[in-house]
């Protein structure tokens, strides 16, 4: 059975390889969100739906748009599984949150017309190898060509950091799915374009065939480590609050969990999967960085 990685796999095992473990080896199921990546979800479905529309000819007013988010977000949220772990921090505050994003967003490209839109949420597969042992694939948040002709590849963030030009120069999601769009669009130039939404910023960068080439070469590296790994330790991290399963976690202090919550027991130390020989990687996109 082959295998697809994606860039949210490899940054996962980056982070934490007891994460990775949880999440794609041993498969635990787990239903909770934090809530950034609960209203990264909901603007994210919005922006679509909005570029559709725009696509038929129909540009929705802001205030549609606003009333289009609140009730995605009602019929979406549900307290028992949506977790706010910045303490205090009251519900409204994240209802707002996306709110203010989207309506920058909008005010900042009314009336949607400044480039042309090639995809909307479009699923790219590609190899990074000739043997296509290195399957990746991807969901690109829109497929643009710009007023200058250049591809453009955009993505939506919807998180309070954002990255310097250098870190954004060196960032592995985007330029992936350059070289996952490089059959469909041969030879075309291309920029890579990140919409910060909170902050109201656009961010771009660019990539020499040079640095594809070697980025192609590192992430089948990254593949390689996880396809050797066998211990999957845990990493403490900032991001262990918002981690799912930091409940089962063997270092993460349990009076930090919410209260009431005990721990979960400890996960088959020889899982099936793991008997097997075989890494189970599922689909995921991880749109919110925590
Ligand atoms: S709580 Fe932290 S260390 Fe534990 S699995 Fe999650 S990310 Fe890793």
């Amino acid at each position: 059975m082959p295998k697809i990685y994606s860039h949210s796999r490899l940054a996962t095992f980056e982070d934490c390889a007891k994460r990775f473990e949880y999440r794609y080896v041993l498969k635990i199921p787990t239903d909770s969100e934090g809530i950034e990546a609960f209203v990264g979800k909901r603007v994210h479905e919005v922006l679509e739906r909005l570029y559709k529309a725009a696509e038929r000819g129909h540009v929705p007013s802001l205030e549609k748009v606003i009333y289009r988010y609140h009730r995605l977000f009602e019929e979406n949220y549900n307290a028992d599984r949506v977790r706010i772990v910045r303490e205090g921090t009251p519900l409204e505050f994240y209802q707002q949150l996306g709110e203010n994003c989207l309506t920058a967003y909008y005010r900042r490209h009314y009336p949607f017309d400044g480039d042309e839109t090639l995809g909307i949420e479009q699923r790219v597969t590609f190899a990074l190898d000739e043997k296509r042992e290195y399957r990746f694939q991807g969901i690109i948040d829109r497929i643009v060509r710009a007023r200058d002709g250049v591809i453009e590849i955009h993505d939506y963030k919807t998180g309070k950091r954002v990255p310097s030009q250098k870190q954004l120069d060196e960032d592995r999601q985007l330029a992936l799915y350059q070289i996952g769009l490089a059959d469909r669009y041969p030879d075309e130039p291309m920029r890579l374009v990140w919409h910060y939404l909170q902050q109201d910023r656009k961010l771009t960068s660019t990539r020499t065939p040079e640095q594809l080439r070697y980025l192609s070469e590192d992430t089948m590296s990254v593949v390689d480590r996880i396809n050797d790994e066998t211990e999957f330790k845990p990493k403490r991290s900032a991001l262990c609050d918002w981690c799912e399963y930091n409940d089962r976690c063997p270092i993460y202090p349990k009076e930090r969990l919410p209260s009431g919550q005990s721990a979960a027991p400890p996960p088959d130390p020889d899982p099936p999967a793991r008997r097997e020989g075989q890494l189970h990687l599922f689909d995921a996109k991880t749109r919110i960085e925590t």
